[in-house]
């Protein structure tokens, strides 16, 4: 930073910065406590079949409040634990939660119910992982998972990462990308990669009055449909959105309409309620602009 303040300046002590410094290393060390503690725990938010209504499936997403810090997102600790490879014992506790809480969610619902679980990069060459993978889905054919990557890991499609995937693959797992068209916007890597899922980033859900974020769309689920992948829309936060995805031949929609992510036991009242009636009463057209 100080030098690019140019000619004249010197480097001198900075504030801001030195309390940003002072808050990552706090958060790594109050995350390695929690951690130890096993205290970040899981929600899950159904994932709606827009055909039926019914609850296809929740994912799991992680949750953290710290005693004094309070609510920190998993947009901060993820990334924190990645930085510390803390991640790793976290993404086996997560999986463990998230799976066990499979079970209660397909007993209450009286039916396969499938799990999402995020993976960070990490975690997807990581033998361990994998092996546990393989025993959960032996322990429990009722639970489905789905392993949610984002396109970022993928990229690359190295031969490690592309082995690694088709070993979780052949353990019984589908593969899902995840906040699929953002960042990378590359394509080429989908049909060397055994994907089953793709999953609609909400910045697309937010944006479909537009006609070409609609034409967007179609595309990628006429190309996915054609691939033999089924696709979710995320971030369905109304009526006129999930109309929208639904007449776009999306097959399945998650969001704030449906429910927030929820603890376990609200979730497993959800799975066991009726299907989500998906033609509420009113005309839901997008005002197409
Ligand atoms: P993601 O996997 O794409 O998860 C979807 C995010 O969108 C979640 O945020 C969810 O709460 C939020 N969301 C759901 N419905 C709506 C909606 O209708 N509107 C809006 N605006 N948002 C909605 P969350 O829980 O804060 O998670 C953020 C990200 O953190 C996740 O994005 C995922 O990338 C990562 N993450 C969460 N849990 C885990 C985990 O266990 N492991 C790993 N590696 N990453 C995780
Ligand atoms: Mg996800
Ligand atoms: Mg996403
Ligand atoms: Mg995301």
């Amino acid at each position: 930073a100080a030098k690019s303040r140019g000619k004249g300046t010197v480097a001198r002590f900075e504030p801001s910065m030195r309390s940003e410094e002072i808050d990552r290393l706090e958060l790594e060390d109050a995350l390695r406590l929690a951690v130890r503690d096993e205290q970040i725990t899981v929600h899950f938010q159904p994932v709606v079949d827009l055909r039926t209504g019914l609850i296809d499936g929740f994912e799991a997403l992680a949750r953290w409040t710290h005693p004094t810090l309070g609510h920190i997102g998993p947009d901060r600790f993820i990334p924190a634990a990645e930085r510390t490879g803390l991640i790793r014992q976290l993404g086996r506790q997560i999986l463990e939660q998230a799976h066990a809480g499979g079970r209660t969610l397909a007993a209450r619902a009286g039916r396969p119910i499938a799990l999402g679980v995020n993976l960070s990069p990490m975690q997807v060459t990581d033998e361990t992982l994998a092996e546990r993978v393989r025993e959960l889905r032996d322990l429990d054919p009722e639970v489905p998972l789905v392993l949610e990557l984002t396109e970022g890991m993928l990229l690359g499609h190295d031969l490690p990462t592309v082995a690694a995937l088709t070993g979780l693959k052949q353990g019984g797992v589908r593969l899902a990308i995840d906040d699929f068209g953002i960042g990378y916007s590359s394509v080429g890597y989908l049909h060397r990669l055994p994907v089953d899922v793709l999953k609609i980033d909400k910045m697309f859900v937010a944006e479909l009055h537009d006609p070409r974020s609609r034409a967007l769309v179609a595309g990628v689920v006429a190309m996915a449909h054609a691939m033999d992948l089924s696709v979710i829309a995320e971030g369905v936060e109304d009526w006129p959105s999930a109309t929208a995805v639904r007449d776009l031949g999306c097959d399945f929609a998650q969001g704030y309409l449906f429910s927030r992510p929820l603890p376990l036991a609200a979730a497993a009242d959800l799975a066991a309620a009726g299907p989500f009636d998906l033609a509420p009463a009113g005309p839901f057209d997008l005002a197409l602009s």
